[in-house]
């Protein structure tokens, strides 16, 4: 399997170096050969190439398995480096990685104020109001008058048919339930096509529990009890705002895993962003980074039907939770360690 490397900004580089480290030992130990392939973008390419994004990685991408991407800075670039992509967006909508998939759950050893959990938010990733990413021309905001702005949500059959799917089919894998999302008492046309079009296709998984839940209704019932949910299928914004609520929930932003999955290839990402304010001192926590790698290869063990690279994904994720457990973590999670001791740590427990 050749993935695609690329360290990121801020933290990235030093979260990158930890994850790597722990992916080669399980790739090793789960007799799955990997190849690595380095490369930069973002702020470290606009320095070394004049340019976020070139071309010649974004072929280099397209031929690869699958990408491990860093987090991206974008705050900072001056008035003349805006028109420079923000790699993150151009990787989603390029390789149409419609399904963000951004688990949530409980680690023994981190406190929490709920009950154990362990959920995951499937959120649209191309539509909605954010849908001007994925148009051609135009932009779904309009200035009507100075004072005045109105602001469209697009919502199309085949996004809705293929996110639930995404859904259904992770749930397939995991504790067989799946919760919509949504807003259809009051957006009823969109919301309310989002509701049938995932209700249809739950007749195609009958061994699937299906319920609905109003999205507003949703945030205090996932702050109640967020252990009576397994999957949650959303649309974009929804999906956004509810997958960094249940990050925060399960403890530690530095935990928040996430990957970007299209039909064919995916990407991995940590869910937070840069961490400008604490990079460069060995002290952001990596874990983030290796659950998403490991979330990606989960993906394409299955994509592809090869068990060895779920092995691997299996291994990573099982010594991460044996290194949260023992309390060898970062000052985010309560502890004392740094980035680099975590990544020790991780490697001890995939070698025990
Ligand atoms: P960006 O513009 O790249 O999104 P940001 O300033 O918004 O950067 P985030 O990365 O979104 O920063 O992080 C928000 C807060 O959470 C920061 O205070 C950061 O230090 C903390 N944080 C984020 N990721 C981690 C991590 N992996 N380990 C420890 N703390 C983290
Ligand atoms: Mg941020």
């Amino acid at each position: 399997m050749q993935l695609v490397v690329i360290p990121g900004d801020g933290i990235g580089p030093e979260t990158m170096e930890v994850a790597v480290k722990a992916l080669q030992a399980a790739s090793s130990l789960a007799g799955a050969p990997l190849e690595l392939v380095h490369d930069l973008a973002g702020h470290a390419s606009l320095e070394k190439f004049g340019t976020t994004i070139r071309e010649d990685l974004v072929e280099k991408i397209s031929q690869s398995d699958g990408l491990i991407l860093g987090p991206m800075t974008t705050h900072d670039l001056n008035s003349q480096d805006r028109k420079q992509a923000n790699p993150s967006a151009f990787f989603r909508k390029h390789f149409d990685l419609f399904a963000n998939v951004r688990p949530a759950r409980t680690f023994e050893g981190v406190p929490v104020r709920s009950q154990p959990f362990d959920l995951v938010v499937v959120r649209e990733n191309t539509e909605g109001f954010y849908a001007d990413r994925n148009m051609k021309s135009g932009n779904s905001e309009i200035l009507v008058t100075d004072d005045v702005v109105i602001s469209m949500r697009r919502i199309t059959r085949h996004c809705c048919e293929r996110i639930a799917r995404a859904a259904f089919e992770l749930a397939m894998t995991r504790r067989r339930k799946v919760t919509i999302v949504h807003k259809s008492n009051v957006l009823k046309v969109g919301d309310g096509m989002f509701m049938d079009i995932c209700h249809e296709v739950a007749r195609e998984y009958p061994d699937v529990v299906v319920d609905d839940v109003i999205v507003d209704a949703m945030m205090a019932l996932a702050v109640r009890e967020p252990q009576r949910f397994d999957v949650l299928v959303t649309t974009n914004m929804f999906g956004d705002i509810l997958s960094d609520l249940t990050a925060e929930l399960s403890g530690s932003l530095g935990m928040a895993a996430s990957i970007n999955a299209g039909s064919t290839f995916a990407m991995s990402q940590a869910a937070h962003g840069s961490a400008p304010d604490i990079a460069g001192k060995n002290i952001a926590n990596p874990l983030s980074q290796i659950w998403s790698s490991s979330m990606l290869l989960a993906w394409l063990a299955q994509k592809h039907q090869k068990p060895e690279y779920a092995d691997l994904a299996r291994r990573l994720e099982l010594a991460m939770v044996q290194t949260v457990r023992q309390g060898r973590v970062t000052r985010d999670m309560g502890g004392s360690l740094g980035t680099l001791e975590v990544g020790d740590a991780v490697l001890e427990n995939l070698n025990a």
